[in-house]
């Protein structure tokens, strides 16, 4: 039988667990395996989402989580009315959001056992926001399983992530990623044998170069900067290149989901709608649904930049493969001529400085700095010797 925990690639460590849960939750005990808080980490693409809306789904579901009948499917879509999935669009999740989810949940479930909610950004909460959900939290005897999720447990609150169970997802092996690829989402083995390993395991991330040509043109694109760095002017050249690049990517999936938002709302309000109060109503929520893309388009842009960035670091690492004599655990593989030159042409040293410098310069852009005066320090930087 299939089940909704089949598609968490590599985390038979917490399906063992969360299959506990469902399993106590059903049985009404004071069994110590079912709690009402939950916080799920792991590095991006290691689908702690994924796996936090699996456990939703197995709570509701009448099969413990089957995929295929109605609760667990509206649950994903989030059309149950029981499971309620909090997506950040922007960069921070504000206390208003929190009390207004708040009052939505304060019901008793209309279904079955459990209210569930999942949060996929829990590290985007802002201070005040974690103090009003502690509160959620805390309260005693509730239906409301909260199901958290984060980068690190770092991330969270100390408060709130003392009153939570805590899983840790692991980064999927890139075999574990390309049988998914091949096996469930059909793709040629060399094709997903290219996307998992230059995925490092981010399944998302993969699944999207294995579909997307114009992605994997772009990340070529982006692999070949580190071969064009031979002056100053190069490397200023570059580091246009590269967010010209990542901006491009990041547009193409928001423009369309924008225009496909706006529209939705627009038929929310009813598209003829006349008389003068309806037709600021239509307005304002227009206004405000702009403002909200517009911060997320920012952080998509950002998020494109990094992930570029995170590819490039690709290239030095396969130099230090090389010149470690690691020869099989190479990543780009289609590269490996130029990564044998560099792998001469550069000592060990300097091509470490430059994996620092890559990683340095993804923690600063993480605090906001400027994207492409980031960008220029470390391509300048990946020009020297
Ligand atoms: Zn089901």
């Amino acid at each position: 039988m299939t089940s909704v925990f089949d598609d968490l690639v590599g985390q038979e460590h917490i399906i063992e667990i969360l299959r506990g849960a469902v399993a106590a939750s059903r049985i009404g005990s004071d069994s110590q395996e079912m709690t009402h808080a939950w916080v799920f980490t792991g590095p991006p693409g290691s689908g702690r989402s994924s796996a936090a809306v699996a456990f939703a789904q197995a709570l509701i579901c009448p099969n413990q989580g089957c995929g295929a009948c109605n609760e667990c499917q509206s649950a994903a879509s989030g059309g149950h009315p029981d499971v309620e999935i909090i997506r950040t669009e922007g960069l921070s999740i504000k206390v208003e959001e929190i009390r207004e989810l708040l009052t939505r949940v304060a019901w008793a479930p209309s279904t079955g056992e459990w209210r569930i909610v999942v949060m996929e950004d829990a590290d985007r909460l802002t201070e005040s926001a974690a103090n009003a959900l502690l509160k959620a939290i805390e309260e005693p005897g509730t239906r409301t399983v909260w199901l958290l999720c984060a980068p690190t447990l770092h991330d969270v609150l100390p408060t709130i992530r003392s009153r939570c169970r805590h899983l840790q997802l692991r980064t999927p092996s890139s075999d574990a990623v390309k049988d998914v690829l091949i096996n469930r989402d059909k793709i040629s083995p060399a094709l997903a044998d290219f996307a998992a390993r230059v995925s490092q395991g981010h399944i998302g991330r993969a699944r999207y170069l294995a579909t997307s040509e114009s992605a994997r043109s772009n990340r070529k694109s982006i692999m070949q900067l580190p071969l064009q760095l031979d002056s100053l002017t190069a490397a200023l050249q570059a580091a246009q290149d590269l967010v010209d690049l990542a901006t491009e990517e990041a547009n193409k999936v928001s423009v369309s989901r924008d225009e496909k938002e706006i529209e939705r709302l627009q038929e929310a309000y009813g598209k003829g709608a006349t008389g003068r109060g309806m037709a600021t109503g239509v307005a304002k929520a227009v206004k405000e649904l702009e403002k909200e893309q517009k911060s997320r388009a920012t952080r998509m842009i950002r998020d494109s930049i990094d992930g570029a960035l995170l590819d490039l670091t690709t290239f030095y690492r396969d130099v230090m493969m090389v010149q470690s004599g690691n020869f099989e655990s190479i990543i780009n593989i289609d590269m490996h001529e130029q990564i044998d030159k560099y792998a001469d042409f550069l000592t060990p040293a300097s091509n470490i400085n430059k994996i620092n410098a890559t990683m340095a310069a993804r923690q600063v852009l993480a605090l906001n700095a400027a994207p492409l005066a980031t960008c220029e320090a470390l391509m300048c930087q990946l020009a020297r010797k």
